[in-house]
């Protein structure tokens, strides 16, 4: 994977020239979200920067654990301080997302105040007016591309263990412990140099996959035994976790995490999506696809989204059982390529 020399000099001369420096990443920030903003966040104040990660809301709690966590502004929680920090920032950095309507709100700000964005994003066909892009569908995660970014830049010596944990758990976590979109050798090696910097792998593993609450786990149970649906004709499945559900099992933020991956362990399903259930007629879906299935285009097609070919979400601003129904046109439609990928 090689970098685009105008981008890298491009982002160095912005680095030297401008002081004050605000990092943002997509709302319901993930590991790599929250690992690759505070890993480039900490090598820019080692240059003695002004630097904030500003996240539109707070992530969930496996991986408030990262140092440099306790630094980060929400914009839903710390608006005030969030927008004066950004209308300050002389530059923005973009990270984990192709598009600011990612960030609801706080992406309209970013795009009306017509700074210098310099963005980092391994999402597919990137919508962001960027003065530079590091925008590479290759790497597993932006975490990857921050530690690619850093290098080219000349600032390897300024990792610190702190900063290869956050960047392996950006790594860990959008491949799913190196499963899915991990099949680079060069992923390894970076993954071999972060390991150098004496990073506590079984740690970081436990924090982030072993931190279930008994309830989440009898969630889990409940879900898959009796809102988990197959449709052999399609090579599909949806699950569903409604309001009931999440008011019956103390649902935490991140509780659905992973849950979503289950169903493609069943050798026929090639597409499952998970229905999440939010107060005032909103749905939220998560879909996994194996092999060339596109669940990002199934998700821009019929719920408003998007993100990777086999990770992807959307939203629909509907009841459970109509977003279902949508689903389901979705499936039919899709019929032919779902039973031939
Ligand atoms: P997850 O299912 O883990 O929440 O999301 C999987 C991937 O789908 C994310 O990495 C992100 O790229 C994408 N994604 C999730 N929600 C949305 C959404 O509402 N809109 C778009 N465009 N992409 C999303
Ligand atoms: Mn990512």
């Amino acid at each position: 994977m090689k970098l685009r020399t105008a981008d890298i000099k491009g982002i160095q001369e912005i680095i030297e020239q401008y002081q004050v420096f605000a990092i943002t990443t997509h709302t319901n920030p993930d590991g790599d979200a929250v690992g690759s903003t505070i890993a480039l966040a900490s090598i820019l104040q080692q240059l003695d920067k002004d630097v904030q990660v500003i996240m539109p809301n707070d992530c969930p709690i496996f991986l408030k654990w990262i140092r440099g966590y306790e630094n980060i502004l929400l914009f839903d929680k710390h608006n005030k301080q969030a927008k004066e920090f950004l209308n300050k920032a002389d530059v923005i950095f973009c990270l984990d997302y192709n598009n600011p309507s990612r960030l609801e709100t706080m992406g309209d700000i970013i795009i009306k105040n017509n700074k210098p964005l310099i963005l980092i994003d391994h999402h597919p066909e990137p919508i962001c007016d960027a003065t530079h892009m590091i925008s590479e569908t290759k790497a597993c995660s932006t975490a990857e591309l921050v530690y690619r970014t850093l290098t080219h830049l000349g600032y390897e010596h300024l990792i610190t263990q702190d900063i290869a944990s956050a960047l392996y758990t950006g790594i860990i976590t959008d491949t799913g412990g190196l499963i899915h979109n991990s099949g680079n050798p060069e992923l390894y090696e970076i993954v071999a140099k972060l390991m150098r910097y004496d990073i506590d792998k079984d740690f970081i593993h436990d924090q982030i996959f072993n931190v279930y609450s008994y309830e989440r786990m009898k969630l889990m149970g409940l879900v898959l035994k009796d809102n988990f649906e197959f449709f052999p004709e399609y090579n599909a499945a949806f699950m569903y976790i409604s309001i009931e559900n999440q008011k019956a099992h103390n649902f935490q933020l991140g509780d659905s995490e992973g849950l979503v991956n289950l169903p493609l362990a069943v050798k026929d399903i090639t597409l499952c999506a998970l229905f999440t259930e939010y107060p005032n007629k909103m749905i939220k879906i998560s879909f996994r696809s194996k092999r060339d299935f596109p669940a990002n285009q199934f998700s821009a097609d019929f719920f408003n989204g998007g993100g990777h070919l086999n990770a992807a979400g959307g939203r629909i601003e509907s009841s459970l059982p109509e977003a279902i129904s949508v689903f389901k046109k979705g499936l039919e439609t899709y019929k032919t390529l779902l039973n031939n990928s």
